[in-house]
């Protein structure tokens, strides 16, 4: 079974073409610039060297057929028919509350995800663009939504209820959400796998670090707490988004310096966190070697990460009564030995204790054990693959 899976953002578009049957990823590629005067597609299939074009994208759809055309081309194609194709699976990064596992999009689900964009206004529109495009060149194939926070349909109110007044919950359903769900269900199963114990007998704290991150408590094959809530913008500090702050810096900021609502979401979402601190960038390699170089606000930027996970996995600790494995996952929790040895280091208390040797070298890309022999819980590098279990539900839901 051929399974395409698409994640769309407001310019970009990613596939993923899988042969559920090996696994394989047949081929893959990034659709950049969509609405711009010039687009940019980067194709890749294994062992080919990657085909690069910068052809005009005007819209999701444009960008779509491109991607069909090249993966059925003579030369540079995968597949001889977009027939072959069985389903199509969306990430999508809003469910909201109705849509609390990854389902069928039939006119019912892209109805409520229309009726959401209101509290998602970054990603609902791209997603939905992306499933109205598959639907239009692809009608009779299957279409699947796999969404970021139905994971989280399992946490108890009292950690999703924002202490605000409940009208606003009622009114416009705001509460937290969480996301970032398919990465932590899928490196929660692989830990559970790698444990060789049922997911109901584990608790599992999982960190995914990468431009935006979040930590997930799973207790017993549930997710009990998360760090993102309404919106991804929640918990510790990320790439350009500060994460959790008293909400009166904002209104207090908002009145000194006459700021509008739409102008600080802005602040707090591009120009704050690593980067707002740092003043150096959002990427943690540049700001390591700043901070290397003598950067005080690089190396600010770093603590206050590394102190802001300690904070959160202390929390889930303490809300699960302990864990079993700490799981680091995505761009930093799978590159950055020195984020990973700050936020294990002085943990013992709780049984956290890593090799520091094998945390060094761990190879990149791989599963990584870094216990050290006398830890008492688990510490696990898990690479993350978002597309490969959105294609797992996906051959699912059809099959
Ligand atoms: P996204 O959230 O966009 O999917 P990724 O998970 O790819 O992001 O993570 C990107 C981030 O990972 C970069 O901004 C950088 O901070 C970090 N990163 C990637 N590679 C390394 C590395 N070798 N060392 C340290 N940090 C890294």
């Amino acid at each position: 079974m051929k399974i395409l899976v698409i994640n769309s953002g407001s310019s970009s578009l990613k596939y993923q073409l899988f042969d559920m049957t090996s696994g394989e990823v047949l081929a893959k590629g990034l659709c950049e610039r969509i609405g711009g005067e010039c687009g940019i597609i980067t194709h890749k299939r294994p062992g080919h060297e990657p085909y690069k074009a910068e052809p005009v994208l005007p819209d999701h759809g444009a960008a779509l057929s491109l991607v069909l055309g090249l993966i059925t081309d003579k030369e540079l194609g995968v597949i001889e028919h977009i027939d072959e194709i069985e389903a199509v699976g969306h990430r999508v990064a809003h469910g909201g509350e109705m849509l609390k596992s990854s389902s069928l999009i039939g006119e019912k689900e892209l109805e409520y995800l229309y009726s959401i964009v209101d509290i998602n206004p970054l990603h609902g529109p791209p997603a939905i663009k992306g499933i109205e495009a598959c639907k239009k060149l692809l009608p009779k194939v299957p279409q699947v939504g796999v969404f970021d926070t139905s994971y989280y349909s399992t946490i108890p109110d009292y950690t999703y209820i924002c202490p605000l007044p409940y009208e606003y919950y009622e009114k416009y359903k705001i509460r937290r959400y969480g996301f970032h769900g398919t990465s932590h269900r899928f490196v929660t199963a692989e830990c559970a796998k790698i444990m060789g114990k049922p997911l109901e007998e584990l608790k599992i704290i999982t960190c995914h670090m990468g431009n935006g991150s979040s930590i997930t408590a799973t207790k017993y094959g549930k997710a009990l707490d998360t760090s993102m809530g309404f919106t991804p913008q929640d918990g510790l500090i990320m790439g350009t988004r500060s994460g959790a702050i008293d909400p009166t810096v904002l209104t207090y900021i908002m009145k000194t310096e006459n700021v509008s609502a739409q102008e600080m979401d802005d602040i707090i979402n591009r120009k704050s966190g690593l980067l707002g601190v740092s003043g150096v960038s959002n990427d943690c390699r540049e700001i390591w070697e700043a901070a290397d170089a003598g950067n005080k606000r690089a190396k600010l930027a770093l603590d206050m990460l590394i102190n802001d996970v300690k904070k959160i996995v202390g929390s889930y600790l303490a809300e699960m009564n302990g864990a079993d494995a700490l799981v680091f996952t995505a761009g930093i929790g799978e590159n950055d030995f020195a984020v990973r040895e700050g936020v294990c280091r002085d943990m013992d208390f709780f049984g956290i204790k890593i090799d520091e040797e094998k945390n060094k070298n761990a190879a990149r890309g791989e599963f990584n054990d870094i216990t050290a022999p006398d830890g008492k819980m688990k510490v696990f590098i898990i690479p993350t693959d978002e597309e490969y279990m959105i294609a797992k539900d996906t051959q699912n839901l059809v099959k």
